[in-house]
């Protein structure tokens, strides 16, 4: 399989580039991602022109449009870090991004709950860095995530599960994207779509169905900006139970008394919290294959990223 190309900060790769000449190295990211993710390493600070080590920066200001200010010094570098944002973003127009992992917390490249300080030196609202802010701006449908949040067990695989799904995306656009493929991709995704938003699936289903209403770029804008949406929305362990319900419908009456009791206690068991979604999904993947279903089989739901990340192992 081709890696997909994901941005990151670059000291989240350990690239010694801080402003203390230190790095954050994840290793989470380096070695376990790593082996499905391209990284293209992006640093603000140090692609704008600044030296290793150099000192500190931080917010201040208004929140909606912070100033990038040096702590000790008080040097406003705000304006060429704009200038520099510019051009950054031109150029990442053309890097083919799945999904963006920025650094948590810093003025440059934190994407939300960076802490923006008063002009008289006080911890104030929160805010976004100067580069992580412009770039969710700029490109409103490639999955973002902070280190942080990557960190907590659900945030992470959603992050994953729609990085994969973008990437799909893309392939379904090279592909020539016609009405029939977009049925297709529809259908093939109908049960992730329903696991994070009923309401979602209900508003692309009629897009796909008026497909004819729309120009074809008007059709694919509005599906991808209705499906990225969706797909950032939680699925919880109720929104997982009904779906996993849903699926056995389509073989309950070729399961045996026992098969259907076990089935439906192991979802109980899930439902309650007492083991991970990894468990009904293994056993309804099995009945899936025995059954030979086609409509399951083709359903991303069931296999939205690769098995090994173990990502339904912890939610
Ligand atoms: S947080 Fe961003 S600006 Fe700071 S060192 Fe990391 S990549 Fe560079």
């Amino acid at each position: 399989m081709e890696k997909i190309k994901i941005g990151i900060s670059s000291c989240l790769l350990g690239e010694k580039v801080r402003y203390d000449g230190g790095h954050k190295w994840d290793r989470y990211i380096t070695d376990t991602l790593g082996q499905y993710f391209d990284w293209m390493p992006v640093c603000p600070e140090v692609e704008y022109g600044l030296p290793v080590p150099r000192e500190a920066m931080h917010l201040v200001g208004d929140p909606e449009a912070p100033r990038l200010v040096t702590v000790r010094t008080g040097t406003d570098q705000t304006e060429g870090m704009l200038k520099w944002v510019e051009g950054r973003l031109k150029t990442l127009e053309q890097a083919d991004l799945c999904g963006f992992i920025f650094k948590s917390r810093s003025p440059s490249s934190g994407i939300g709950g960076v802490t923006v300080y008063t002009p008289s030196g006080m911890p104030g609202r929160k805010g976004a860095g100067l580069f992580g802010g412009a770039f969710v701006r700029a490109f409103p449908l490639i999955p973002v995530i902070d280190d942080g949040r990557l960190h907590d067990p659900q945030l992470r695989e959603n992050f994953i599960e729609r990085v994969f799904a973008y990437q799909r995306w893309k392939e379904f656009l090279m592909h020539g994207a016609t009405i029939k493929d977009l049925v297709t991709f529809h259908t093939e995704h109908k049960l992730l779509i329903f696991a994070h938003s009923p309401k979602h699936l209900s508003v692309l289903g009629r897009f796909v169905a008026d497909a004819k209403k729309y120009t074809a770029v008007e059709l694919l804008s509005l599906y991808i900006t209705q499906f990225m949406d969706a797909l950032r929305l939680l699925a919880t362990a109720k929104k997982n139970t009904n779906v996993l319900l849903h699926i056995i419908g389509y073989f309950k009456k070729q399961l045996s008394a026992d098969e259907k009791k076990e089935l439906l206690d192991v979802l109980d068991t899930y439902h309650k919290g007492y083991v991970p979604l990894i468990v009904p999904v293994v056993l309804i993947n099995h009945y899936v294959r025995k059954f030979d279903e086609p409509y399951l089989k083709k359903q991303h739901y069931l296999n939205p990223h690769p098995i090994e990340l173990m990502l339904r192992n912890h939610v």
